[in-house]
């Protein structure tokens, strides 16, 4: 498998989207569920778990959750190199501070 971290950080949501793009009768019948923010999973009144196979339905949960793995991780390096810049900077100023005091 290949990774294209620069693809995911451009469009972070494109995994999620061809996941329901894929799924299109569970996003048919997701407006029938009971609840609005229905996951499909344990929720009473759910259209979707009622209308898609159960094989097809886990495959549609598997996919989502990698989708949405993917797109965290992509969103916590940024986070994460933000931060090592942030004290990156932090470190320099104190070394700067102790090398010129006053
Ligand atoms: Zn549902």
């Amino acid at each position: 498998m290949i990774d294209t971290p620069g693809l995911r950080a451009l469009r972070p949501d494109a995994d999620e989207a061809a996941v329901a793009a894929t799924f299109g009768d569970v996003a048919a019948l997701a407006p029938h569920c009971r609840f609005r923010n229905c996951t499909h999973r344990e929720e009473p009144g759910c259209a979707v778990r009622e209308g898609v196979d159960d094989d097809r339905l886990r495959n549609y949960h598997k996919l989502l959750r990698e989708a949405r793995r993917d797109t965290m991780s992509a969103l916590e390096r940024q986070r994460q190199v933000a931060m090592w810049k942030a004290r990156g900077r932090a470190g320099a100023a104190r070394a700067k501070a102790k090398r010129e005091p006053g």
